[in-house]
């Protein structure tokens, strides 16, 4: 394609995308209105206008009727023989002094102008005085149009027909018309108004572009912005620091973007923690292997290998199974079926399970109080959240007089009633600086802790992951999980949920 054929292509898109750009559609529109009101008012102030020419021509009418008919009359008598014929002499000398575009007719009964002034045809004549002999109201004075003389268009002239009388007797009429509009007056007002209108809407339309251009400067700027944005790259902001509504818009974007950094963080965060816990079973299991296969061996040392890939491959496999279990919960897949559980029996059933383990620790795993308290939700799931703070609180205990106790209670909070599992042990405690953190997800107090500890221990592993999926399932039902801890003392945690009826 040539430069040339490409030019007006590029015209074209930025003219269409003008004509479609908000701030044009806005100008436009305010002009709109602006125009429509500019046209009522100038309608309204020529129309007022005409009215007032109106009244003021007809008073000047009447005036000047009354005083030419007084005049002609004092003038006007009848001689001898006219007397009997009716007609009288008129004074041609005496014309009183008129306005050159007045027209004046004195005419007789028989409807001929005896004298005139102005541009009067005689047939316009005897059509004046028909149509003031047919009004009704005689003093009324009446609007036509005659042409005038040496003018090319029609003048609108207003007229008055007034009777004349000599001695007591009629003898004619006196015939006034005054131009409706002397020296063009309305035409002139109508043009003033239009060319008026015409450059208040033109400095309309460029002012109001321009100040929508600056209105939308914060709309553009959040264009840019967003555009800039990547999926790697949340960091960036608006920050317009601004009170009206954009300014509201952009604050509302900033936060937007503020927990969309945080979710891809943890998300990062996350698959990183995750993939780095099943590189080192993986590693070892390849180590091993390959050392075993550097030679033969005895079957004892078979065994021992064997056994260890074993040990790595279930803990890998109880690793992507609670991934799993909590990348179901994100999605919300497992609030979806719900039914009213007691949760003493939950404490009944975990506490049996796990009374193997706690014996092979040398803890005493009690239930306290168990009184009928029920909640809404999955019976597997709510076993597990327990099972991951039984265990949790077997596994950290190591004391001779070690004991880990369940209850199970009702309470009301905020008027709202809850259905609670408390789990008290006796064990180290968490420092109070880890407290915020220990259900973050992967968040382990002693990195340094393996997770296969000696002896009993290594029946239960350590991710990281049973706090945040214990916590994650209370929530999925409306609850929460609280706890307090003493270092040296023992922790306590409490499980929250809706009661159900
Ligand atoms: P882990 O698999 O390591 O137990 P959790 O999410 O269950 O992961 O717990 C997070 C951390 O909180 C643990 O590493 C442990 O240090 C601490 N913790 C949890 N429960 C207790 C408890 N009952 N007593 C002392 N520390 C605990």
């Amino acid at each position: 394609m040539s430069n040339l054929d490409r030019k007006p292509s590029r015209f074209a898109d930025g003219l269409r995308r003008l004509l479609h750009s908000f701030r044009f559609r806005l100008t436009l529109m305010f002009v709109a209105i602006l125009a429509l009101v500019l046209a009522g008012f100038s309608a309204f102030i020529y129309n007022r206008q005409v009215q007032i020419n109106h009244a003021e021509e007809v008073s000047r009418l009447v005036s000047q009727s009354a005083q030419l008919v007084a005049y002609y009359e004092s003038q006007m008598a009848f001689t001898e023989n006219q007397r009997e014929g009716r007609s009288v002499s008129v004074p041609q000398s005496k014309l009183p002094l008129l306005p050159d575009d007045t027209l004046l007719a004195l005419v007789g009964l028989d409807g001929k102008a005896v004298l005139q002034q102005g541009p009067l045809q005689p047939d316009i004549l005897s059509a004046l005085v028909k149509k003031w002999e047919d009004s009704p109201d005689t003093l009324q004075p009446l609007s036509f149009t005659a042409t005038g003389q040496g003018r090319a268009g029609g003048t609108a002239y207003l007229f008055m027909v007034n009777p004349l009388q000599v001695e007591g007797r009629d003898v004619g009429y006196l015939l006034l018309a005054n131009p409706t509009d002397p020296g063009s007056q309305l035409p002139r007002l109508a043009i003033a108004l239009a060319l008026s209108s015409l450059l208040i809407v033109l400095l309309a339309f460029g002012g109001g572009y321009w100040l929508a251009n600056r209105t939308m400067q914060p709309v553009q700027a959040i264009v840019h912005t967003a555009q800039q944005i990547s999926e790697s790259d949340l960091s960036r902001r608006l920050n317009l620091h601004r009170t009206d509504e954009l300014g509201e818009l952009a604050d509302t974007f900033d936060q937007m973007l503020d927990r969309l950094q945080a979710a891809f963080e943890r998300q990062q965060q996350f698959t990183a923690d995750a993939s780095h816990e099943l590189r080192s079973p993986l590693a070892i299991i390849e180590l091993e292997s390959n050392r075993l296969l550097e030679r033969k061996r005895t079957p004892e040392e078979y065994e021992k290998v064997l056994r260890l890939i074993q040990s790595e491959n279930e803990w890998m496999s109880r690793l992507v199974n609670e991934l799993l279990l909590l990348a179901r919960m994100d999605a919300g897949q497992i609030a979806q079926r719900s039914e009213r559980v007691d949760l003493s029996e939950v404490i009944v059933d975990v506490t049996e399970r796990l009374t193997p383990l706690a014996q092979a620790r040398g803890v005493a795993l009690k239930t306290g109080e168990l009184g009928e308290c029920y909640a809404q939700g999955e019976r597997v799931y709510l076993t597990q959240l327990l099972t991951n703070l039984v265990e949790n609180a077997l596994k950290y205990t190591h004391r001779e007089d070690g004991r880990v106790l369940v209850v199970s209670a009702s309470k009301v909070q905020d008027g709202q009633p809850w259905s609670l599992m408390v789990i008290t042990d006796n064990g180290p405690g968490i420092p109070e600086e880890h407290l915020p953190y220990i259900f973050n997800r992967f968040y382990r107090l002693d990195p340094a802790r393996t997770r296969t500890e000696e002896g009993a221990a290594a029946l239960v592993s350590s991710s990281g992951l049973g706090l945040a999926i214990a916590q994650s399932i209370a929530q999925v039902y409306g609850g929460k999980i609280e706890v307090q801890s003493q270092e040296g003392k023992g922790s306590t945690f409490t499980v929250w949920l809706p009661a159900a009826r």
